[in-house]
């Protein structure tokens, strides 16, 4: 079956993931700006990260029929600087007419500080002055429910639609809040940690399958490019219908990405 990989960081995987995951039916990916398992040491760093982004990555998916489009941001775990944030948030805007670039993501929260809330606001009212969409990381570490709670304050009192913002690493004790103020929400798979394929068709089985989708988020760390179908089985082995992953893995995708004029499904059967 065809399906999106919403959130996965492929600048971290082979290219035998991209064959595996082609084979599996994914035919498009996004790929928010994240953490690169080590602090850079200058902007630089991040301006060649971007044009990774904006011009490697969408190339080597091409050669395996996948759509690649990115996010872009300085991720909160290297925001604790402001000044050096403002550096690099200063690189974004030359990049976001590239083609595959759809908003401003993964911002948030990693440890609730203050530094981290600043920056926070600042990518916010970038992504407000260029009227893209907004993918939010929330915090596994420190308190989850409060960064949630903070990040959702800094959004609507932006003035920014719920509707426009998806808000990604959801568990059992933050989905309900993000459902209930209007924001999507994403469920991020790993095989060892944040949520599994079980909890996840738990949550979907509580709380519904509006607005909410699933990703393996798949990075440097223990992670698996494939657990977005690995979770459609599990959904399928509890005797859920194919209409239902559909509704999970491309129409809810669909319907949220879709909101950016640059999104588009290539040809699938
Ligand atoms: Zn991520």
């Amino acid at each position: 079956m065809a399906y999106i990989d919403p959130h996965i960081h492929m600048v971290s995987r082979t290219t035998d993931d991209y064959r595996r995951m082609a084979q599996a039916g994914c035919v498009a990916i996004t790929e928010p700006a994240f953490w690169a398992g080590f602090d850079r040491s200058s902007p630089a760093g991040f301006y060649d990260y971007f044009r990774q982004l904006t011009d490697v990555e969408p190339k080597r998916a091409a050669q395996y029929g996948i759509a690649h489009y990115c996010w872009l941001c300085i991720n909160p775990k290297e925001a604790e600087d402001p000044a050096f944030a403002r550096e690099v948030m200063k690189l974004i805007p030359e990049f976001l007419d590239k083609p595959n670039v759809l908003g401003i993501g993964e911002i948030g929260l990693n440890k609730n500080s203050r530094n981290e809330l600043i920056i926070l606001e600042e990518q916010i009212e970038l992504a407000k002055q260029h009227e893209r969409l907004i993918l939010v990381h929330t915090p596994h570490l420190e308190d989850k429910l409060k960064g949630t709670r903070m990040t959702m304050d800094a959004l609507i009192n932006a003035g920014i639609d719920p509707g426009r913002v998806l808000i990604d690493h959801v568990e059992e004790h933050t989905v309900a809040e993000v459902l209930d103020r209007g924001f999507w929400a994403g469920m991020t798979l790993y095989p060892d940690s944040k949520c599994t394929p079980q909890r996840a068709v738990d949550i979907i089985e509580c709380y519904g399958n509006e607005r909410i989708w699933i990703n393996s988020a798949g990075d440097w760390g223990p992670s698996d490019p494939l657990s977005v179908p690995k979770c459609h089985v599990e959904m399928r082995r509890r005797g859920h219908n194919q209409k239902l992953v559909e509704k999970i893995s491309l129409e809810n995708p669909l319907a949220f990405l879709g909101q950016s004029d640059r999104f588009f499904l290539p040809e699938h059967s």
